[in-house]
């Protein structure tokens, strides 16, 4: 196989630093795209309803796949992060969690937070982490640190805050509010994209630099992830510990030819119940949910000039 010569593939191996975190199975699950909120920044199709929630026979159908072809032939750990639209919108929400736990698969939710106290007390014991994003335009204050302060003393609480830059002044003071009050939480003040796509809204200067020093924690984080952190390694063993956004920014993140664990430590469920081995969809659809699916059991060859997406990234590829 023919290589063409770029920074990237002077690794020849990126690979987890804690083998742990090489036998999780992160399942990246979009379960439908209703939404409590219309964010006015959010495309509509992430948010109008327009697909259906997904059976959940269905999820359950794919639970037991996941458990058999993952936990019991490959002794991995199968990890779901569910998303929407707003997951906890999801009609059976609630069981759909519980089965999760019951079936021994870890779980993160990524949500905006506004359903009910008493919503998130019914489901708390059964999350390993939470990501929470504070839509200013449409979120209550109080309401989001009662959510996330029920949670963020034992398990991993990240909260997003996505910062327009027509109210950014009342937003940072939001956010500096939630750093106050959720000490042990880690913050990222979010810029926004247009239609979520590569081009930036208009920040000012100073705009820019308050996203670039975030509201940093000084406590160390509590909590359990699947992943974070990649090791790259030379030919001549030189390896060196990389965040996901690094290798994008250092523009080493293209392993076309490289043998990758997409589908061993992945799978991509999108709103319309199409799988797929991770969110670049090399190798081509796997089926639909609720369908008897055939997991992968080996590596591919990436075909794709870049890897470009975070969670992507954070599995083992070699060349
Ligand atoms: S909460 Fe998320 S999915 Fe819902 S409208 Fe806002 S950005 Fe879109
Ligand atoms: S684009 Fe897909 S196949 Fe290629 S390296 Fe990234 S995760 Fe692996």
């Amino acid at each position: 196989m023919a290589y063409i010569q770029n920074a990237s593939n002077r690794f020849t191996l990126i690979d987890h630093p804690d083998p742990l975190c090489g036998k999780m199975v992160v399942v990246d699950w979009t379960l439908g795209n209703s939404c409590s909120y219309a964010c006015s920044y959010c495309p509509k199709n992430l948010h109008d309803g327009s697909l259906k929630w997904q059976k959940p026979n269905d999820v359950l159908h794919l639970y037991r796949q996941l458990r058999r072809h993952y936990v019991d032939e490959m002794d991995r750990i199968v990890w779901l992060q569910l998303t929407g639209g707003e997951p906890t919108m999801h009609p059976q929400i609630v069981d759909l969690l519980h089965q999760a736990s019951a079936k021994g698969f870890k779980i993160s939710l990524i949500s905006n937070a506004s359903r009910t106290v008493r919503f998130w007390e019914k489901i708390n014991k059964c999350l390993n982490s939470v990501i929470l994003t504070y839509h200013a335009e449409f979120a209550d204050l109080d309401h989001f640190i009662r959510v996330a302060g029920m949670m963020v003393d034992h398990i991993t609480v990240h909260i997003n805050v996505t910062m327009h830059p027509d109210h950014f002044d009342q937003t940072l003071e939001d956010a500096r509010k939630l750093r106050a009050a959720l000490p042990a939480a880690s913050i990222s003040l979010k810029p926004l994209r247009r239609d979520f796509g590569a081009q930036l809204y208009d920040y000012t200067k100073e705009q820019m630099q308050v996203l670039t020093n975030g509201l940093p924690s000084d406590r160390a984080p509590i909590g359990e992830q699947p992943r974070s952190l990649m090791r790259a390694t030379t030919r001549s063993g030189r390896t060196e510990t990389l965040r996901p956004n690094e290798f994008l920014l250092r523009d080493l993140n293209r392993w076309r030819g490289y043998k990758c664990n997409v589908g061993l430590e992945s799978l991509r469920i999108r709103g319309n119940g199409e799988v797929y081995r991770g969110v670049c969809c090399v190798g081509g659809r796997l089926g639909y949910l609720g369908e008897d699916l055939v997991l992968p059991r080996d590596p591919i060859r990436c075909t794709k000039d870049a890897c470009s997406c975070l969670a992507d990234i954070l599995i083992r590829k070699e060349r």
